[in-house]
């Protein structure tokens, strides 16, 4: 028996091991989508695979369908400067998770949802 013959279920099974590395990218943001905060339902690629962006963690974000589908093969820091739920806190919560930076861009995301709390500020979306 070879060494090689020892493979992980994950090694013998890609679309569980693709489920569960998504799963596992929902669970940084909370399932909510990096860049509205929405549930997240679908993963982005930054870099948009029809411009050689590949699927690593770098590279994919959790996002929902709205923004996933819009932004489309922008270029991702670009299109969200351009939306009206545009936070600084969220781009550079971005800018971190595709320099490979999760724990910096979850704590990011962290202060970038509105305070619940009477003593902070509190965001009010424009009608
Ligand atoms: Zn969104």
């Amino acid at each position: 028996m070879h060494f090689k013959d020892a493979v992980f279920l994950e090694d013998l099974c890609p679309k569980l091991r693709n489920r569960r590395w998504r799963r596992s990218l929902h669970d940084y943001t909370n399932k909510s989508c990096i860049y509205c905060g929405c549930p997240s339902e679908s993963i982005d690629h930054v870099l948009p695979r029809s411009r050689g962006g590949i699927s690593i963690t770098k590279n994919c974000v959790p996002a929902c369908l709205s923004c996933n589908g819009q932004k489309s093969n922008l270029d991702a820091l670009d299109w969200y400067r351009k939306q009206r739920f545009y936070d600084p806190r969220r781009a550079m919560a971005i800018k971190a998770w595709t320099d490979g930076d999760l724990r910096l861009a979850m704590r990011l995301l962290e202060w970038s949802k509105p305070k619940k709390d009477k003593n902070s500020e509190i965001f009010v979306e424009a009608a």
